[in-house]
């Protein structure tokens, strides 16, 4: 059986890890390696190591810090086929949406590529007679990112390229359910040119997830995962005097006008529900019909979700491929059978989908509901699978509502051909990140990524301006050079510029 190990101090090592982790191969069922489980004294010899490291690399400047990103970038571009093989074979997705998102991921590397212009300070010449100020950001020492199994390049991509390029040097405890995607970037980081311990890679469970929340010499924390372990991360971490960016779950709306043109919106709603088999952040997995358009819109979403090829991640022709884990497979039928009991319409059934040859794999087959109310637990909850839900609202105030009313406030998005509406639907929802006729509206790395209300804890979002700020923490100099010195003797009051 492959074993999987940390990669700490620029080299892979088993540390003192006793305990491993199936990794499955969501296509077929069968494990396909053991991860190792960290100990607290793997997560402490990950921050040694890049504590010591950071005492060279706070020194690195900023030129040739960017020039290793650009290397970096490079790297990932060139191995990007093989990142996709090995993100699909552990997470299920296909391969065709794995390289989409390590293109997704590169661009905040892109980004970071920049950092000689992002750290550009602020100088005021003269604010008083003789003295001036001037302001900079320096790196904040170890910063940690403890990542999601649903995107297992991208989301810690959002991280350490932002963390590494500001000056701070990372350890990541990515998702143990698909691990060795985090240790093949650790190798192209290092082939980069990149110093030994200043990206380290744990992997693990809660054990070690702990010890980076209380570790005293870790200084920031960014998190990615569900909402539950977001908030205990923010309180934890923040407890123990940390800087914290946690981002959560998501439950993620569209609203479909009656001037909607319905081919578009159903076009982009079955490929916003059902890629990567509904298991995004950003998925749109609660469709809100207005008025009239409900009974057209479920009708061409039915016939597109009906379509999709469902197969293996590796096969060229599968559109979708499996979930995760059979925990994860067994939870969505769950839910598939507990919105029927409610009540719900279910348009597209999935349930009995069986791949042939892979009979054992994680698969579930595309699921629509509609008529579903907002009390039923398949609107309620993140089911994060490929399970799409229509709710009927009379009106678009009504829609705007329903939107606000929900706990989660990650993504939105609106289908209309009206401005004003598109207008007023940004203007009104409490949520982070809105598209108009866009389904997923994940902004580019140059912006910053973050939802509202329980979709984030903390007060930063991740990578853009917000990331670099969060990386960061601020210096002013006030500084004097008097060309002549005429003292004119002590003087106790408050300066003011003079
Ligand atoms: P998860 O919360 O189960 O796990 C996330 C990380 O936390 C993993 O590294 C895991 O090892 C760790 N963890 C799990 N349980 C823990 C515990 N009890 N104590 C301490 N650490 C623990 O999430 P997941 O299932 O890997 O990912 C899916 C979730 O992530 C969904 O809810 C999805 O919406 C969310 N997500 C959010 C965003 C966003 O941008 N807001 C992006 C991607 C994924």
């Amino acid at each position: 059986m492959r074993k999987i190990d940390h990669w700490i101090d620029g080299k892979p090592t088993s540390g003192q890890s006793t305990r491993t982790g199936p990794v499955w191969n969501p296509a077929t069922g069968q494990q396909q390696a053991a991860v190792q489980l960290a100990e607290p004294a793997d997560v402490d010899d990950a921050v040694q190591s890049a504590a010591r490291a950071f005492e060279q690399w706070r020194d690195v400047s900023v030129v040739r810090r960017a020039r290793i990103m650009f290397k970096f970038r490079e790297l990932v571009e060139r191995n990007l086929d093989d990142a996709a093989r090995i993100i699909s074979d552990e997470h299920g997705k296909v391969v065709s949406d794995a390289r989409g998102e390590v293109v997704r991921g590169l661009e905040v590397v892109e980004f970071a590529c920049g950092i000689p212009q992002l750290l550009k300070g602020e100088f005021s010449e003269q604010v008083s007679t003789d003295v001036d100020s001037y302001s900079f950001r320096q790196p904040l020492g170890v910063v940690a990112g403890i990542t999601p199994f649903n995107f297992p390049a991208m989301v810690p991509m959002w991280m350490h390229p932002i963390a590494i390029a500001t000056g701070n040097t990372f350890v990541l405890k990515p998702s143990e359910r698909d691990p060795s995607a985090s240790n093949f970037f650790a190798e192209l980081y290092a082939d980069a040119g990149l110093p030994e311990g200043v990206f380290n890679v744990v992997h693990g469970d809660k054990v070690a997830v702990d010890a980076i929340l209380d570790h005293p010499l870790i200084r920031a924390v960014s998190f990615v995962g569900s909402t539950p372990i977001a908030r205990y991360i923010h309180g934890r971490a923040t407890a123990s005097g940390k800087r914290v960016q946690a981002l959560g779950g998501a439950k993620n709306h569209a609203v479909v006008l009656p001037d909607a043109d319905v081919d578009f919106a159903a076009d982009h709603l079955v490929a916003a529900g059902y890629g990567s088999a509904g298991q995004r952040c950003m998925a749109i997995s609660a469709v809100v019909a207005v008025g009239d358009v409900g009974d057209a819109l479920v009708e061409r979403i039915r016939t597109r979700t009906e379509e999709i090829k469902v197969g293996p991640g590796r096969v060229d022709s599968s559109e979708m491929g499996p979930v995760v884990t059979r925990e994860a497979q067994q939870r969505v039928l769950r839910y598939v059978d507990s919105g029927l009991e409610a009540g719900a319409t279910l348009v597209v059934d999935g349930r009995a989908l069986s791949v042939e040859g892979h009979e054992d794999g994680f698969f579930v087959g595309p699921c629509l509901f509609d008529r579903a109310t907002p009390e039923m637990d398949i609107y309620t909850d993140e089911i994060f699978g490929p399970v799409l839900v229509v709710l009927r609202a009379g009106t678009f105030d009504e829609a705007i509502d329903l939107v606000n009313a929900n706990p989660y406030g990650n993504g939105t998005a609106i289908f209309t051909s009206n401005g004003e509406a598109a207008r007023t639907f940004q203007r009104r929802v409490t949520v982070g990140m809105i598209g108009v006729n866009v389904p997923i509206p994940v902004p580019m790395a140059f912006h910053s990524f973050g939802g509202w209300k329980d979709s984030l804890f903390g007060d930063r979002h991740v990578h853009g301006p917000e990331g670099v700020s969060f990386y960061t923490q601020a210096k002013v100099v006030t500084s004097r050079w008097p060309h002549v010195h005429d003292a004119t003797g002590a003087h106790l009051n408050f300066p003011t510029a003079h």
